[in-house]
């Protein structure tokens, strides 16, 4: 079992003795509701049973010792809980004490040192949050070891601010949300302008949520990133011009229609509108999923993509040729790209007794295509963060 191999692996690296926990946060995998949660809008992730294993020891000493089976060959990583600031040097472990630094900030300073193992059984840098996963199970691992007084939404506002303001990443808040957050059998549905939220059951009779990983690498992709939120902002102040909105997520998408002269590049236009859209498209997929209506739910999913790829541009030919090779298999319900994009994963329905074919079908068209090969997930939706033992 994972959890045993973890803290056996914990005590080679750091030694025996004292209380050593153990823990865990999911990675997730957003349903449908993309690049909306920074536009005010409507996400629909889900927590996943895969995500990130932590073995952690409260230390006497101020040291921070910091190891990770997912980069071994990095070693021991050392640093203290005096003056924590990003360092280059830090690599991975400048998420963790991005984590430690966001609590200090928030009145909660950590004064004594820990040693933290960590194993992750999600694809790093590929859309399923890992980097989320590693923030919300570090904050869940201090209020545990050092008496916090945090709920799950803290730690995932808290996540957020220390991903943002430490490690640079201008993310929104549906990642950190979605894990801390995380509800087995259920996707949440949230609205990212007021952190109202409700969960909906995922009930997919007879079929399964496959994860497809490109293996392709963001690369650009930060900066196209940022660069589609600066559009949006733009779009959103040529609008505030003619209708008294906060975001775009306010506006339906006859507004919208109503609206979009005001915004002065072309190129905007469809930024805005997939904002727009892509958040009425949520709502309409939670409805849908309400009335057991599967099918629309994937249409919705489909129509997403086509969004992404044709007016947001963030798929890319890698993301592209996943979803077009899964819509050609019978038994797909919806499939779509996840994530910011430009690399990453795809999710899909897939009826159970069609998730053979697809594997064996789109794995062998992808790596034809591309010259490499992707991964496959079937995955189930699991909890928020806990302690195993
Ligand atoms: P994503 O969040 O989509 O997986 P990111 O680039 O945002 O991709 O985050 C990936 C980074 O998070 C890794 O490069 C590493 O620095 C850190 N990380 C994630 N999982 C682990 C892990 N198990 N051990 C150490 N660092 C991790
Ligand atoms: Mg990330």
């Amino acid at each position: 079992m994972i959890q045993n191999d973890v803290l056996a692996k914990f005590k080679e690296i750091f030694g025996e003795g004292g209380e050593i926990g153990v823990y865990f946060a999911p990675g997730r995998v957003n349903m449908i509701g993309e690049h909306t949660d920074y536009n005010g809008g409507h996400v629909f992730p889900c927590a996943l049973t895969i995500g990130t294993y932590g073995v952690a020891r409260k230390r006497e000493d101020k040291k921070l010792r910091f190891y990770s089976m997912n980069f071994e060959e990095l070693g021991v990583i050392e640093s203290s809980v005096e003056g924590l600031k990003p360092e280059k040097e830090a690599d991975w472990t400048n998420y963790p004490k991005g984590v430690m630094w966001a609590f200090g900030e928030k009145g909660m300073k950590v004064e004594q040192g820990m040693d933290l193992l960590l194993f992750g059984n999600i694809p790093n840098g590929s859309g399923l949050s890992s980097s989320a996963s590693v923030e919300v199970l570090t904050g869940y691992i201090l209020k545990d070891l050092f008496g916090f007084e945090v709920t799950n939404q803290d730690l995932a506002l808290i996540g957020q601010f220390s991903e943002n303001k430490f490690n640079g990443v201008n993310c929104g808040i549906m990642d950190q949300f979605a894990i801390a957050m995380g509800k087995a059998g259920h996707a949440i549905f949230l609205d990212t302008a007021t952190l109202e939220y409700t969960y909906a059951p995922i009930k997919l009779e007879n079929a399964k949520i496959v994860i497809s990983c490109s293996n392709k690498k963001r690369g650009l992709g930060d900066s196209k990133y940022n660069e589609r939120r600066q559009e949006c902002e733009t779009a959103l102040a040529e609008l505030q011009k003619v209708v008294d909105i906060k975001s775009l997520g306010e506006l339906t998408e006859e507004q919208f229609e109503q609206y979009k002269s005001a915004i002065k590049d072309e190129i905007r236009v469809k930024r805005a509108k997939h904002a727009v859209y892509e958040n009425q498209r949520t709502i309409k997929a939670v409805e849908a999923l309400k009335n057991n209506d599967v099918k629309l739910f994937g249409e919705l999913m489909n129509a997403s993509h086509v969004s992404l790829r044709d007016d947001y541009e963030v798929t890319g030919i890698e993301l592209d040729t996943l979803v077009e090779e899964a819509w050609k298999i019978q038994g797909v319900i919806g499939s779509r790209m996840t994530g910011a994009g430009f690399g990453g994963c795809t999710v899909s329905i897939v009826k159970d007794d069609a998730v053979d074919t697809f594997i064996k079908e789109v794995g062998s068209a992808y790596e034809k295509k591309i010259g490499y090969a992707a991964d496959f997930y079937v995955v189930e939706i699991g909890d928020g963060p806990r302690k195993l033992a």
